[in-house]
């Protein structure tokens, strides 16, 4: 200033360069800060009129009371020191209302003439509020940002700059690393070494250059965890953070550990693979199906043996593989399983993929797998060759059809035979002789009896058994059978008889029936000593004939196993109740052909009721 007077500066220039300036200044005289100067920008930051120049600064700026600048003033005042404020923070009334301001500002002291004294304050002051706000804001985003990122549900690290130093990693990634937070601002090849190696580093390099996300599903990583190398799969993204110059200044990831997930899946493809292979090497065609039925699954056999490719659909592999006598019995059959969700078991013949027209035996088996709401969920089935069976099946029974042919004429004979020399020994008057011819006779008509059984059956087999069919006094009928019986048993056959009369069937097949079921009532029930015989016409218009014996009955799980063809009485009583095992299943042939139902009601131990039902008028002419 000194120099300016000297300089003779007018005092006009000296007011310019005040208004001018870029920054705002003032000065504060005395002890009380009379405010002595202050320019436009001052006032202006101020937000006060002129008027307050050669005002105290309290009185021109009240609201300054209670804040630091008079006491930090009255400190420069008092040392000489010059104070410089950053960003400063103050509160002003400014256009009425009270804001709150930031300041850079310098208090230099003013010394009078002779130096000796400090006698007032200058102000240089820039208003930086704009820049502090700012600021403010970017910090908050960063502070919520960063929570964010700490709070995820994911791991989520940021890598900065070219180095890729890890700036952040939440908890779930440093865990997901098997590291602690020594690693934050480390770069990644330091923090997590193993990387060093697999795809990652070379991936951040090329996001990085490129700007463009990468993403990644079910990657592998091995990483070090509790101190040695280990296998995870993720699911991950490195998308690049790029500042207001679209340049790229960070990577951020984010990785989900999908290792559980991936592991699984694999065992499921190897158990798949294990059972595949299971499935192929087994000499039976295995297939799957969805609950609808439609086939989603052949095993090699099915393919090596059709010569087929794929799958077709059901109808259509039915079609191109069941022998056209089939298809409508299989169909059904399929049908039938589906309404009842059961399983079904069925004979028929597949043709040959390597023979055109020749076609083999199979057995198919399929059964529902349920849920627990007892919903199908799907189908598993096999088919197994049963072609070499069926032959010897179909060479037995032609052997048995042929024998017992051949024995029948021979025994004819034989028996003529013996009844021959029985009459002429009698007449003779030869009657021990007699006896055993007609002893004889009575093994001949045994003999006889077995093989007609085989023969009946062998008739079953190849359709023959036709029924010779018309009006016959059921009754009547009954009454013969029962003596005849009577004739050759000490057990006691009592009757309790409806009068039923006439019925149409087959008399003498209908007899075999009553007869088998009698001689069975006997036969198995040696320990007791009489049989009871019913006979009653149902509600429902037909005939009931029940034969109840109080032997050895049938076990539970035997019951309708009796009526199949060859079923014995098993284990110890195998020998002590001779037969073929025919005579129930020919019966049954018998009545099911007469359209009627044959059934037993038993309790082993306690004897058995074995009843048949027939329809008294099946036809009526
Ligand atoms: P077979 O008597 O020649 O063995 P069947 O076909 O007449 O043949 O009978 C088949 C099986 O049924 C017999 O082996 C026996 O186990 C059983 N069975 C038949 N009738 C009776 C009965 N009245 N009581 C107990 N079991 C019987």
């Amino acid at each position: 200033m000194k120099n300016f007077i000297k300089t003779n500066i007018s005092t006009d220039s000296l007011a310019l360069l005040l208004v001018q300036a870029p920054v705002a200044l003032s000065m504060l005289m005395g002890d009380e800060f009379v405010i002595q100067v202050a320019n436009p920008q001052m006032l202006q930051l101020w937000g006060k009129q002129p008027e307050i120049i050669g005002s105290k600064l309290m009185d021109a700026l009240p609201e300054l009371e209670g804040q630091a600048f008079i006491d930090i003033l009255n400190i420069v005042k008092a040392t000489g020191n010059i104070y410089k404020g950053y960003k400063e923070k103050c509160y002003l009334v400014r256009n009425g209302h009270t804001e709150e301001c930031y300041f850079d500002f310098i208090y230099a002291p003013i010394y009078s003439d002779d130096k000796s004294e400090i006698i007032g304050i200058s102000v240089v002051a820039t208003e930086v509020t704009d820049q502090v706000q700012t600021e403010k804001k970017l910090t908050e985003t960063e502070y919520k940002f960063e929570n964010l990122i700490r709070n995820s549900d994911y791991a989520v690290a940021i890598y900065k700059g070219e180095d890729f130093i890890i700036d952040l990693a939440n908890d779930k990634m440093l865990k997901t690393w098997g590291k602690d937070d020594s690693i934050i601002g480390k770069r990644i090849e330091e923090g997590i070494p193993e990387l060093v190696g697999q795809a990652f580093l070379g991936l951040l390099k090329q996001v990085y250059e490129s700007g463009e996300t990468y993403s990644a599903k079910e990657d592998r990583a091995d990483l070090v965890v509790d101190g040695k190398l280990q296998t995870y799969y993720y699911n991950f993204s490195y998308q690049p953070l790029k500042n207001h110059n679209d340049e790229v200044y960070a990577i951020a990831n984010v990785a989900v550990d999908v290792t559980e997930a991936v592991l699984t899946k694999q065992r499921l493809q190897e158990n798949e693979a294990k059972y595949k292979n299971l499935a192929d090497s087994l000499p039976i065609i295995i297939w799957t199906a969805d609950k609808e039925g439609n086939i989603d699954y052949y095993n090699k056999k099915w393919y090596d043996y059709t010569g087929f490719e794929g799958i077709d659909s059901r109808e259509a592999a039915t079609h191109k593989i069941l022998h056209p006598d089939d298809i409508e019995r299989a169909t059904q059959v399929w049908q039938r399983s589906k309404e009842n969700k059961s399983a079904y078991e069925i004979e028929y013949q597949f043709k040959d993929g390597q023979t055109e027209d020749s076609y083999k035996w199979f057995l198919g088996r399929a059964v529902p797998i349920k849920d627990t709401n007892d919903e199908i969920i799907q189908w598993i089935g096999t088919c197994t060759d049963i072609n070499e069976f069926k032959q010897f099946q179909q060479q037995k029974d032609n052997f048995l059809g042929i024998a017992s042919h051949e024995l029948k004429t021979p025994l004819t004979s034989l028996k003529l035979y013996s009844q021959y020399l029985e009459k002429n020994l009698r007449k003779q008057d030869d009657q021990k002789n007699a006896d055993v011819a007609m002893k004889m006779d009575d093994q001949i008509n045994k003999l006889t009896g077995l093989v007609n059984d085989l023969l009946d059956v062998t008739k079953i087999q190849n359709g023959k058994i036709l029924l010779n069919k018309s009006n016959f006094n059921f009754d009547v009928l009954v009454t013969e059978i029962i003596t005849e019986q009577q004739m050759s048993t000490s057990h006691r056959i009592y009757l309790e008889a409806e009068n039923i009369g006439e019925i149409y069937g087959d008399r003498h097949r209908i007899s075999q029936v009553m007869s088998n079921l009698i001689s069975n009532a006997i036969k198995y029930s040696p320990d007791s000593d009489k049989i009871k015989i019913t006979t009653k016409l149902t509600e429902e218009g037909c005939v009931l004939f029940s034969v109840k014996d109080y032997g050895i009955g049938i076990p539970e799980d035997k019951k309708d196993k009796v009526f199949e063809q060859y079923y014995r009485v098993s284990g110890s009583m195998e020998h002590t109740f001779p037969g073929l095992g025919l005579g129930l299943y020919i019966s049954s042939e018998i009545i099911k052909r007469s359209g009627g139902r044959i059934f037993v009601n038993s309790i082993e131990g306690k004897g058995s009721d074995f009843c048949f039902e027939i329809p008294k008028k099946h036809k009526s002419n």
